[in-house]
């Protein structure tokens, strides 16, 4: 959307004001241009809801002004008016009229929800002449003063810039009322117990407020402050946090914000009114319950700014039943309508309620889970839409550790609060979020304690294991982050005492100092003194260990379901990257098809093997070297039998030695020394090998097949080892299909030298054991040259797996253990927007990978590909493997699930987009 576009005639003669209400515009899938909220707004009166009446100025408008100096459409303001009256005229209520006044609310909304990043206000079109008449008409002159302090201080602070200084502790608005409770009733009463003269005097104050620290007077004209709030709104766009979150988030610039001009419905008239927020479901655990808070003659600001506590949804059933009925009614009707779970606004105003907002609430990965799996049920989804409903980068969170039941049982509760983010926490005290991130660099587990959080403590909860707070409810910073993280954390824990000084917490007579143990358990909300030990969540502990009663649990059902959904979609395989039996064991538990990388320098580090790996690498000539690689031959065969046995006749991908040499060898005085002794050599001739092993770059130096070239005795022994391994498997009446891979090929004749010495080594070992041996030999594609002459290797490789580490590094001319010291300003000033070691540079490495996918084809049709670096669990890259047609990805084991999701997600998407 280039913004120049934004300049043409048409974009300044277009639609500027969308209604909303009794005529409605636009509809829910208008949020490009309308925003979230006002597209749901428009959505939701189109399904009769009751909202109050107003009009969307759509996203172009937010464009126009940042392209033309901060200015409007010049048609903007007569069609601002035009939709003014329209409201007028469906609510009976006139703007700055003296009899019956209309009031407004203003409200930023982009296309995605940023909770809290740009600014609302309330009650606009108050001055000293329609409060009296908004007081005389409802006869409740305390409700037209409260509404008019709101209104000066949400304006003052929002428009005219009265903010807290550098200097300053609290919201200036925020002393001044402070001040005037303690001069009048020497304590800090609640904002309800304010009276009619305490609200003149403060709005009195606050416009003095404003004039000293804004030099200006506060406006008085409605139409006046109706231009200069749609200003804020769209100048809120380009606030710092605004800009902070969008870079966190991937939000574009250009997409810019709607502005929504509604009809303001009163919350704080009385007793028989209120504001809350509200789930359709439970967003931490996916019960299907009603789940929301409200407050009790309040405007919607209160809740969410935590003034006051909230109280849960289910206590309106007791005082206002005819509100929470209607309520209920709307609950279902969103849901069946969104069919999804809704997170909505409400404003109850004398005993009538109205919708303000609505959109998909953010949830956890066990409530995105349930919710799927119950929505199918309910028949409100179709499996394949359950499946998109679960996010890939979330399901790890379901892995996650448990408390362990018998122990949970002994502990006792000292507190309970929110369940907000399920999931076990232990880990060491800390009150702030500085302390809490240098405590967790030291390797300390943390939980961060504190009465309430706020996007400054986003660094010290991201380094928590858990988080705790004392106040706060559903709708409060920490349950917010905790959803969209996935983070363990129970909030608005009231027996919590937290002392920022002393840094203390206190807890029912017990004090805790920072740095000492507690525990959360954020599925059952309840806090315990001390570490509390953990046991594997109710899924490993089915799939991994077998146990019945964790096989009984819903989420163990829910998951199975979801996985058994993945396989129906998927069309590629997932595989693990697995060095041991069991590594592959559990793989295969959590639905790996086999492996696709086996390290098989890992085995030569454990126990003695060492010994004999480095009497190869000093042996002087190839008679020593042989007689060492026979000590390790034996050792290898049986790993390869254990991980062939474990595999259950799945395919396992064997990649032969690859590390430079000198990674083996100690490199201190003393270790030498030691080994000299050990092995019967000189000192100073290992210090030789070391020195003359040493590299200038050994990533690209003697390494992968180069070794093998050089020494094709090892080679020979590695592939003797895989087909002996093979032939004693077989033999005990397991299918044995091993596929060896030789790393780091660029050249085709590096793999013909490596291939018949691998097939020698097979038939030696078929004519022995007198079996016949059903096995494949393939390569990495992981330096370029390989990828751009992958027709020619594929000639004589049967299959390709993509090392895409090392095809990141090569092709980026980029180390990625070197990288740490540019890589995040790399990504700060946005060269590169995500971490190529993690995701996949598509635009870049991923055409090489293209390129050998159509290359190896041309020559091999039916090759096999795969991938097996680090990008294989990452559900971004995986979308990229699907496009460009891979057969498998492989992972990491506890990754696998996240990949089978991630791969089945890719699949319905490709599906759709065709
Ligand atoms: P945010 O995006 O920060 O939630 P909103 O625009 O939704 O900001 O508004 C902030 C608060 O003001 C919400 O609680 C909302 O319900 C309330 N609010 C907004 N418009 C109105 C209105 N017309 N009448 C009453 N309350 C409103
Ligand atoms: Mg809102
Ligand atoms: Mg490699």
């Amino acid at each position: 959307m280039p913004s120049a576009g934004r300049r043409t005639p048409s974009a300044a003669q277009g639609k500027f004001v969308y209604l909303f209400g009794r005529k409605t515009d636009g509809n829910g899938t208008m949020k490009p241009l309308l925003g979230g909220k006002g597209a749901n707004l428009a959505e939701m009166c189109r399904i009769g809801l009751p909202v109050p009446p107003g009009f969307t100025i759509p996203t172009e408008v937010c464009t126009y002004y940042y392209a033309n100096k901060r200015t409007y459409p010049p048609s903007l303001r007569g069609q601002m008016e035009a939709g003014v009256a329209s409201i007028e005229a469906q609510t009976g209520k006139k703007f700055g009229d003296l009899k019956n006044p209309l009031l407004v609310s203003v409200r930023s909304g982009a296309r995605d929800s940023m909770p809290g990043m740009m600014d609302t206000i309330l009650n606009l079109g108050l001055n000293n002449q329609t409060v009296e008449a908004l007081a005389a008409k409802t006869g409740n002159p305390r409700f037209a003063w409260d509404c008019y302090r709101r209104f000066v201080q949400m304006y003052g602070d929002v428009v005219l810039g009265v903010q807290k200084r550098p200097d300053e502790d609290h919201e200036p608005f925020e002393t001044v009322i402070e001040r005037l409770k303690h001069e009048r009733y020497h304590q800090a009463v609640e904002d309800t117990k304010l009276t009619v003269a305490d609200l003149k005097e403060l709005v009195a104050r606050f416009k003095k407020l404003v004039k000293e620290r804004a030099g200006k007077q506060f406006p008085d004209s409605p139409w006046d402050q109706l231009l200069g709030a749609v200003g804020a709104v769209f100048g809120s766009w380009m606030n710092d946090r605004a800009i902070v979150y969008r870079r966190k988030y991937n939000i574009p610039t250009e997409w810019g914000t709607a502005v929504n001009v509604q009809a303001m419905v009163y919350g704080n008239t009385g007793d028989n009114s209120g504001s809350g927020v509200a789930f359709t479901r439970n967003p931490a655990n996916g019960t299907k319950e009603f789940y929301g808070e409200f407050l009790i003659n309040a405007q919607g600001e209160d809740v969410v700014a935590g003034v006051r506590t909230p109280e849960p949804v289910a206590e309106l059933k007791k005082q206002m039943p005819k509100a929470y009925a209607e309520l209920e009614r709307i609950r279902q009707t969103l849901e069946k309508h969104f069919k999804d779970v809704q997170d909505f606004e409400f404003t109850i105003e004398d005993g009538v309620v109205y919708m303000l907002q609505t959109r998909n609430g953010k949830r956890t990965a066990m409530a995105a889970l349930k919710f799927s799996v119950d929505m199918y049920k309910e028949k409100l989804i179709d499996w394949k839409t359950a499946v998109m409903r679960n996010p890939a980068d979330q399901l790890e969170q379901l892995l996650a550790p448990v408390f362990d039941a018998t122990e949970v049982a002994k502990a006792k509760a000292i507190a309970t609060g929110l369940p907000a983010g399920p999931g076990a926490a232990s880990g060491q005290i800390y009150l702030n979020a500085e302390r809490a991130v240098a405590a967790a660099e030291k390797g300390e587990k943390v939980l961060l304690v504190r009465v309430e959080t706020s996007p400054e403590d986003l660094r010290g909860m991201i380094a928590a294991e858990g988080i705790l707070t004392a106040r706060g409810g559903v709708s409060s910073h920490a349950a917010l982050v905790a959803r969209q993280m996935g983070k363990v954390c129970v909030c608005g824990a009231a027996a919590v005492e937290v002392d920022y000084q002393a840094r203390t917490v206190r807890v029912e007579g017990k004090t805790f100092k920072e740095g000492d143990w507690m525990s959360i358990d954020g599925t059952a909300g309840k806090v315990y003194a001390g570490q509390v030990k953990t046991a594997p969540s109710e899924i490993v502990a089915g799939l991994i260990d077998g146990n019945k009663a964790a096989q009984q649990t819903e989420k163990f059902k829910n998951f199975q379901q979801l996985m058994k959904w993945c396989s129906d979609a998927t069309r590629m395989v997932v595989r693990t990257n697995a060095d041991t039996p069991e590594q592959a064991e559990n793989a295969v538990a959590f639905g790996a098809v086999g492996i696709g990388l086996t390290r098989t320098e890992h085995m030569f580090f454990e126990g003695d093997r060492i010994d004999a790996m480095r009497e190869m690498i000093l042996a002087e000539t190839e008679e020593a070297r042989k007689a060492a690689l026979a000590k390790l031959l034996p050792y290898q065969r049986e790993d390869f039998a254990g991980i062939f046995r474990a595999l259950k006749g799945y395919p396992a991908t064997i990649r032969f030695l690859d590390p430079p040499l000198h990674e083996f060898l100690p490199h201190t005085k003393e270790q030498q020394e030691e080994l000299a002794k050990k092995i019967g050599v000189p000192a100073g001739r290992i210090q030789q090998r070391v020195s003359q092993l040493h590299e200038f770059n050994p990533m690209l130096g003697f390494r992968g097949c180069r070794l093998g070239i050089g020494y094709p005795e090892i080679s020979a022994m590695q592939a003797r080892a895989v087909f002996e391994a093979a032939a004693e498997v077989q033999k005990a009446g397991i299918k044995v299909r091993p596929e060896v891979m030789i790393p780091l090929v660029g050249f085709k004749k590096e793999l013909d030298l490596q291939i018949e010495v691998v097939h020698r080594a097979a038939r030696e070992v078929e004519k022995e054991q007198g079996v016949k041996l059903n096995y494949m030999v393939g390569t990495m594609i992981e330096v370029p040259r390989g990828a751009l002459t992958a027709d020619e290797i594929a000639l004589s490789a049967e299959f390709f797996s993509f090392g895409t580490n090392d095809l990141t590094q090569t092709g980026l001319g980029m180390s990625r253990d070197d990288s740490g010291s540019f890589l995040p300003q790399y990504q700060e000033l946005e060269i590169v927007t995500k971490n190529p070691f993690a995701t996949i540079d598509a635009t870049g490495v991923g055409q090489l990978v293209d390129i050998a996918v159509k290359k190896g084809r041309s020559t091999r049709p039916n090759i096999k590909l795969g991938i097996c670096g680090e990008h294989g669990g990452d559900p971004a890259s995986i979308q990229f493997f699907e496009k460009v047609g891979l057969d498998y990805v492989s992972c990491s084991p506890y990754r696998v699930p996240v990949a089978r999701l991630a791969a089945a997600q890719a699949a319905l998407q490709t599906r759709v987009e065709d």
